[in-house]
């Protein structure tokens, strides 16, 4: 179906977008990927393009746009060259960029922004815990006030850029409180003494980017890194985890679509019986359902898109999007492997890549679990 919600001026954008995977990304990919991390090339290369800034006042550095669906441009020309990089830079710019624009002093924002922007800080955000990641209220990472510092214990895990990050916003209780209350937003500084990063963690997919564990062993943090009003970290999680979903359900159908082509063109050509495999019924109707889901639920993200362009996406519907679209995407991924008979379970093949790629969707962002009890909650049914 002809989709709607981009004009020209998000078209030249994705030009733009699609040059800088052909040069910065495609050439390294390889690299990146053995290497289980990206380097400050790219990150610099994608702040000298306005990606990492996108949503940043032009006074700071950014491109200071003011509509999501270049964000959402961005992310699905990254995805096409990688879950990985979606989530990297997708983390930075979609993610991080919500607690240092919203919730930032004016000079918080002259002290980090014009970096974030550049590449130069690399960041990061720490909620999950070894403990525990779907039950946020419940994350034990302490800092107490010593003076005129922060002084943080405790360790988080799975942390998307964790290993390269120069700057971390990290969810940490600084009440003596126990559930959602209590809890603060600290921005720590990746050279902080005590901060240790655990070895890169051995994903099953998306190998180009870093994911670390990191631990705080008496991390001294000026007491004006605090992000916001101190106790209230909860609820600012909460109100940005919406955009965090919409983002990985625009990535995650992105990669359904572009899994489905290139499974489109290799059931053309791969010969069974005397003919491609895609002449025959049972392969034509899998794909013909695959693509009827996909096609349907694209026009339920771009909606999303569009509402939260109006500012009025809720994080219902954002959730929805997020279980509606990892679901999906897993299940044409696995088809997709199906489809390419012993080929598609070879490391070598992109479709293998993209299978492993694309499990941890219904892991992360809050697992689909997770978004069915925030989806169910709102029905508000009687017992
Ligand atoms: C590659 C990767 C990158 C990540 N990046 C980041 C990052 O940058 N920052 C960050 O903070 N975190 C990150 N995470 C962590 C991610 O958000 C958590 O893994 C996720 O929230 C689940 O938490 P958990 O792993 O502790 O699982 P648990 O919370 O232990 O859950 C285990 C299982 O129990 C289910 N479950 C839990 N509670 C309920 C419930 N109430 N009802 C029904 N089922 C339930 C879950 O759905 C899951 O299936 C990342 C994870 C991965 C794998």
């Amino acid at each position: 179906m002809l989709r709607s919600i981009y004009d020209t001026d998000h078209e030249d954008f994705r030009t733009s977008v699609r040059a800088f995977v052909r040069n910065a990304i495609e050439p390294h990919d390889e690299r990146f990927a053995h290497e289980g991390r990206l380097d400050r090339e790219l990150w610099r290369a994608a702040g000298a393009l306005g990606l990492l800034g996108l949503c940043v006042a032009e006074e700071y550095g950014g491109m200071g746009v003011d509509d999501y669906r270049f964000n959402a441009v961005m992310d699905e020309e990254l995805t096409r060259a990688g879950l990985a990089y979606a989530c990297a830079l997708g983390i930075h710019t979609h993610v991080v960029s919500q607690y240092l624009t919203k919730r930032t002093t004016e000079e918080q924002r002259q002290r980090w922004l014009p970096g974030f922007c550049s590449g130069d800080i690399v960041t990061a955000v720490g909620m999950s815990e070894p403990a525990g990641g779907s039950d946020l209220a419940g994350l034990q990472t302490r800092a107490t006030l010593d003076g005129d510092q922060w002084v943080v214990n405790g360790s988080k895990i799975f942390i998307t850029n964790g290993a390269s990050a120069d700057l971390i916003v990290t969810a940490v209780r600084t009440e003596p409180t126990t559930g959602r209350d209590g809890i603060s937003l600290i921005a720590v500084d990746g050279n902080s003494p005590g901060l240790h990063r655990g070895k890169l963690l051995h994903k099953v997919g998306q190998h180009q980017g870093d994911t670390a564990e990191l631990f705080f062993d008496e991390v001294r943090v000026p007491a004006d890194n605090l992000i916001g009003v101190r106790g209230e970290g909860f609820g600012y999680m909460m109100e940005h985890l919406a955009q965090e979903r919409l983002a990985s359900a625009v990535c995650n159908i992105t990669h359904a679509q572009h899994v489905l082509e290139m499974t489109r063109d290799y059931v053309s050509t791969r010969q069974a019986f005397g003919a491609s495999i895609g002449s025959l019924q049972h392969i034509r109707f899998r794909m013909a359902d695959l693509v009827t889901e996909v096609d349907i639920a694209q026009s339920y993200v771009d909606a999303c898109v569009d509402a939260h362009v109006r500012g009025e996406l809720t994080p219902i519907d954002a959730a929805k999007a997020k279980l509606k679209t990892s679901d999906l995407q897993n299940e044409v991924v696995d088809a997709c492997v199906q489809m390419h008979g012993g080929y598609g379970y070879m490391q070598e093949s992109a479709v293998a890549r993209a299978w492993q790629d694309a499990r941890v969707t219904k892991i992360w962002a809050g697992s689909n679990e997770i978004m069915r009890e925030v989806i169910g909650r709102s029905l508000q049914l009687r017992g």
